[in-house]
């Protein structure tokens, strides 16, 4: 291709909502536009970028033994309502009423059609098992649509599905899956880190994400120095702290709390938030504990955590075996706490709710600042056992991992990632619900197994350009890039040098390279500025000076230094080094 005949717009200027590198360079490079929040236009440069990444996705998934299918974007509202993730989803999931008056949804994902067909298609043992992947739109109404095509409202996922007739058989495709997933990271020159996610699914056999390490990501990796555990934030199991000794009370142990001072309520006004309490009580925020009130397929669920942890969701939800959970509406924490939200407390409310459940962070406090159950009180010195009964709570793991927490004893630590891919157990999950049974070899009906793998497409570009650039531009691993090779004509108005140009990019051409030709006649400082910018990995310099000699300059854009190579040689050479480049991306 020729740089003057395609639409390459590069720009200096960010948009204001551009904060992280990725999503600035790829407006800068003129690979993508805005049209509106979190929906994007790709120009040539990035959707070649985006066709790559789809061809090493499709190819490695088809060696898989998987098959390709399109399942439709707009899908009947019925089918998620038979497995409630109509609730689930909430918000993000798009829907639209049709001219007669049925509810459509824009598919944020296809795990429900995917299973109809299953229960329309699959009958016997015979045809398992089976994975069907599809790469298609998906359409998620983000609450905050950011980070350009990171967390958008439209983008492109690969999806698989696979069906089975006994745990092994899934497991066995899991593991293919999975090795599937390192071999397409690594083809896209990604560094990823894999760690076990939460897979939704109570007793559910195992998830994993794939993870690119990097500053601006939203998830948080939670790991051991020596590399024995990896989850994400959602997933890390936290070893329950020891008994403490309370700081405020220094000679009280969790043994002697019983013989604390009595329960006491006091007043304290207009003070919301934990800290504004802690402040107004001269107290830390790990020595309060926080009453949450949910409410989950119809029964209230209170949650005591402490002041300065935060609810993990995922655990929650597996605390009610996988029910959907959410915190109650203002009406019924008033009325379970007969105050006004913010001053819930465990004394008194065992009557008012179904079920407690206590964090191992919480049980391991000897005394208790909690809500008083009255609008504008907080009680100091509750004492667990003494100040209300603990028989009828559960105590467990319900909190995110913080600093200091530990794991099987080893200390964790933590870092930024972006999730590029994930693959989950899903079992009979949604098989169950929307009937997807084969006849086994004795003629039994027998229920599918379910797994399902996703990758989001858009996000591999990003995670590259977070991973790889420098103060100038993009360094595009060559895999993905959107040309292997750039040839910069420095003094394209000069005859000589803009014939010899023209002659190694038909010599690259026949080679089966993918060359682009800058052509423009501009001056060389402004073609080496885009150069950068738009980081094709190779880059061959021809100017006048060095053509004069009878050479030409190549350069990878990873390293500042150039070589020299005689005009004939140049090709040859270059050709060399896309081999060496793309060998280095080999699974
Ligand atoms: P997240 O937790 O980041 O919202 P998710 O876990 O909901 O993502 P999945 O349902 O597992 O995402 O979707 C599969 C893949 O699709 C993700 O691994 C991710 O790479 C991609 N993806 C999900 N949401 C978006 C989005 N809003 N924009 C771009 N890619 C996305
Ligand atoms: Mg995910």
């Amino acid at each position: 291709m020729r740089y003057s005949k395609m639409l390459i717009p590069t720009v200096k200027e960010v948009p204001s909502d551009a904060e992280t590198t990725s999503h600035k360079l790829m407006i800068r490079a003129g690979l993508i536009r805005r049209v509106a929040s979190g929906t994007y236009t790709y120009l040539p440069l990035g959707f070649r970028c985006l066709q790559k990444v789809i061809n090493i996705v499709r190819q490695e998934m088809n060696k898989s033994g998987a098959q390709e299918i399109l399942m439709p974007s707009v899908q009947p509202i019925e089918l998620w309502q038979k497995t409630g993730r109509d609730i689930d989803y909430g918000e993000t999931m798009a829907t639209f009423k049709d001219r007669h008056g049925r509810v459509n949804v824009l598919a944020p994902t296809a795990e429900e059609v995917v299973t109809t067909t299953a229960a329309n298609e699959i009958n016997s043992y015979k045809q398992l098992p089976i994975n069907i992947y599809q790469i298609s739109f998906k359409f998620r109404d983000e609450f905050r649509p950011r980070f350009g095509v990171i967390r958008s409202r439209e983008f492109i996922m690969k999806d698989a599905y696979s069906f089975h007739t006994d745990p092994q058989s899934l497991d066995e495709t899991y593991k293919v899956m999975y090795d599937t997933y390192c071999s397409i990271f690594k083809r896209c020159g990604l560094d990823y880190v894999i760690v076990e996610a939460e897979s939704g699914e109570m007793g559910g056999s195992g998830s994993h994400q794939f993870t690119i390490p990097c500053e601006s990501g939203e998830d948080v990796i939670v790991y051991t120095e020596d590399g024995s555990y990896a989850a994400n934030i959602e997933k890390a199991d936290v070893d329950p702290l020891p008994p403490t000794v309370d700081p405020l009370h220094p000679t009280v142990i969790l043994s002697e709390a019983k013989n604390l001072p009595p329960a006491e309520d006091i007043h304290t006004p207009n003070v919301g938030s934990i800290e504004a309490v802690c402040d107004f009580l001269k107290t830390k925020p790990n020595q309060m504990v926080k009453t949450l009130i949910y409410a989950s397929e119809g029964k209230t669920i209170a949650v005591l955590i402490r002041g300065d942890h935060d609810v993990n969701d995922e655990k929650l939800t597996q605390a009610v075996t996988g029910a959907h959970i959410e915190l109650a509406d203002v009406e019924t924490i008033e009325k379970v706490s007969s105050a006004k939200v913010g001053f819930a407390g465990p004394v008194g409310l065992a009557e008012n709710v179904d079920k407690i459940l206590i964090d191992n962070a919480v049980a391991a406090m000897p005394v208790w600042i909690t809500g008083a159950n009255k609008t504008d009180y907080h009680t100091k010195n509750v004492v667990p056992g003494r100040d209300f009964s603990l028989e009828d709570a559960q105590i467990m793991d319900l909190r995110n991992a913080v600093e200091g927490d530990t794991h099987d004893g080893k200390k964790l630590l933590f870092k930024n990632g972006i999730e590029v891919g994930q693959v989950f157990k899903l079992g009979t999950k949604y098989t169950q619900k929307l009937g997807a049974k084969f006849l086994n070899p004795e003629g039994k009906e027998q229920v599918c197994l379910m797994g399902c793998y996703g990758i989001g497409i858009n996000r591999i570009i990003a995670s590259a350009i977070e991973a790889g650039n420098d103060k100038n531009g993009i360094i595009f691993p060559i895999s993905i890039a959107p040309f292997e090779v750039l040839i910069t004509s420095v003094n394209q108005d000069d005859e000589k040098v803009a014939n010899v140009a023209e002659d190694i990019y038909k010599q690259l051409l026949e080679k089966g390279i993918e060359v682009l030709l800058d052509d423009r006649i501009l001056r060389g400082g402004v073609k080496f500025k885009d150069a950068d910018l738009i980081g094709i990995p190779v880059r061959i310099t021809v100017g006048k000076r060095s053509v004069a000699e009878g050479n030409v300059e190549i350069k990878l854009r990873s390293e500042s230094e150039s070589t020299k190579a005689t005009i004939e040689t140049a090709a040859e050479k270059t050709a060399e080094m896309v081999t060496s480049l793309k060998e280095k991306l080999k699974p």
